[in-house]
């Protein structure tokens, strides 16, 4: 199995008393905040706000196989701020979804909204499931019933779901289409993440890859060093992972080594990664993978991320830079495509190694960013061309890129400080300039 899902098991459902321990993913997020916070003299009452989430909720979804029997799944919507906007962020379906790891996933929208300065606050949602067990059928009447459990707390004024691991543009198709249903109304701004014919923004797919790839891009520039030549290693070959392989290939690195949650390959002398996206695409069968493609070495994961390498960009789930292998890694550039794959631990280990880390609340912002753009769109009823959605990305990406570096240098912090720091600052404006309703 090349990706580690260490610790998955054993995280227990987080009640908000127990949400400071360690052993969870969310009490190791806060870690993070807590390092910013140190730096930034915050009032000790507006933090303790910051520390809470707004709202959990968990639901039991029957829904009925294909064999007749009927099946209960938990399903969880955590809406962690809303003092910048409406909530917002993806939903994922995966095994090891529990509510503490969809709080902790809320937590990181919360501040990659305002890292990059969308009206918005964070929330994440997630079914504890295997996707890839189940058939389109079932994971259309999963979904729907899904989405009329939330449906009140959901809504473009509300909260805006989006893709995530295990779910895709079909999956918000059917919480649109249920939504819409229900309401007796066309519903296209309820969630992102659309397919185009109904609502989607062009670039929408490829934003989360495109925005690794900028702050890449901007992170090199600012280290006088050039992407041409670089070699890269992704951890992950979803949405996120193969898109950024793609684009950074195009751009002249040379991608030596890529995995997927069944295997993992390198090649000294570059992988190539159209084959590669062609290769997954002829999986016809529900088992999407890497395996057999022609041409590389097999590895294993924590030989994956132990490649020589000058950027590994850790694209696929948390927790696979720990203490256990942070020491190893050769790259002098990470660029965070999934949420929370760096432990507090190992990420202390690489920064006083001399590594730069770009921040999964910077680094993957790109797919919220158009994410926001769609949720423009959908109000407007006016759509805009690919070329515009991706100038725009760059631009919000540049600018606030360029803040987190700036706050990092004049505080002499790693870059994760420093883009919780400017996070941190925007929500706790907006959060006092509305003050508490008591
Ligand atoms: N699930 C993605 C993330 O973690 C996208 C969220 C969104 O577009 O709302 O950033």
């Amino acid at each position: 199995m090349a990706i580690i899902t260490r610790a998955r098991k054993a995280r227990k459902a987080t009640a908000i008393s127990q949400q400071a321990e360690e052993a969870s993913v969310f009490g190791e997020a806060i870690n993070y905040f807590d390092a910013a916070a140190a730096s930034l003299d915050l009032n000790p009452n507006v933090t303790r706000i910051l520390k809470h989430p707004s709202r959990q909720v968990i639901i039991s979804i029957p829904f009925q196989l294909d064999n007749g029997d009927l099946e209960v799944f938990t399903g969880y919507r955590v809406q962690y701020s809303f003092a910048r906007g409406p909530a917002k962020g993806g939903v994922r379906y995966h095994p090891g979804v529990s509510l503490d790891e969809v709080t902790a996933l809320a937590f990181w929208m919360t501040w990659k909204c305002a890292v990059v300065d969308l009206p918005f606050g964070g929330a994440k949602g997630g079914v504890t499931c295997d996707p890839t067990k189940l058939s389109v059928n079932e994971l259309e009447r999963l979904t729907r019933r899904y989405a009329a459990e939330i449906i009140e707390i959901i809504g473009p004024d509300k909260d805006v779901p989006a893709p995530d691991v295990g779910t895709n543009p079909q999956t918000m198709a059917w919480i649109m289409d249920t939504v819409s249903m229900h309401h007796r109304a066309h519903t296209p701004g309820v969630v992102t993440g659309k397919p185009l014919c109904i609502g989607g923004s062009r670039g929408r797919v490829e934003a989360t890859g495109r925005g690794v790839t900028i702050a890449i891009e901007a992170a090199l520039e600012k280290m006088g060093k050039s992407l041409a030549g670089a070699t890269v290693v992704v951890q992950g070959f979803g949405n996120v992972g193969s898109i950024t392989a793609k684009l950074l290939a195009e751009r002249g690195a040379k991608i030596v080594g890529i995995g997927d949650q069944f295997t993992g390959l390198s090649n000294k002398g570059g992988i190539d990664i159209t084959a590669a996206i062609a290769h997954l695409s002829a999986t016809t069968n529900k088992r999407r993978s890497l395996e057999g493609l022609a041409g590389s070495e097999q590895t294993t994961n924590s030989d994956l991320l132990e490649l020589p390498c000058d950027i590994l960009v850790p694209a696929a789930l948390e927790d696979q830079l720990t203490q256990d292998n942070a020491a190893n890694i050769k790259a002098y550039l990470i660029a965070e495509g999934a949420n929370g794959p760096t432990t507090p631990a190992a990420d202390r280990m690489l920064t006083e190694g001399g590594v730069t880390i770009i921040p999964d609340i910077l680094a993957n912002a790109g797919g919220v960013t158009v994410s926001y753009f769609e949720w423009a769109q959908d109000r407007m009823g006016y759509y805009w061309r690919e070329s515009e959605v991706n100038d725009k990305l760059r631009d919000v990406l540049r600018e606030n890129f360029d803040a987190v570096w700036e706050t990092a240098r004049s505080h002499k912090t790693s870059l994760r400080t420093a883009a919780y720091m400017v996070a941190i600052r925007r929500v706790i404006d907006s959060l006092t300039t509305r003050g508490i309703y008591a």
